[in-house]
């Protein structure tokens, strides 16, 4: 599905609508140093292997990718939940 570049659409900052400017959410980076990550990591040291089922067969083909609209007046960032894409891309 192709979403457009700009949407015009209520900010609750400015309590008004406004142009947006719409880009697609990525997930960042996962730091190996956080506190999940260094206990998982612990979980999984020594004799015992892994601790929980690993998913191997995913009934979902599709992924919910949300959109990060900025008010282009005030800045605020507001997200939207998408419906399930195979591809979203910006027109
Ligand atoms: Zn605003």
């Amino acid at each position: 599905m192709k979403a457009p570049k700009v949407i015009n659409t209520y900010c609750p900052k400015c309590n008004a609508k406004t142009p947006h400017t719409v880009s697609i959410y990525r997930k960042g980076k996962e730091s190996s140093l956080r506190r999940g990550a260094r206990h998982h990591e612990w979980e999984l040291h020594g004799y015992g292997g892994q601790k929980f089922p690993e998913q191997k067969r995913k009934a979902k083909t599709t992924t919910k990718q949300l959109l990060k609209l900025k008010c282009r007046q005030c800045g605020y960032t507001l997200d939207r939940l998408g419906v399930r894409l195979r591809k979203l891309e910006l027109a």
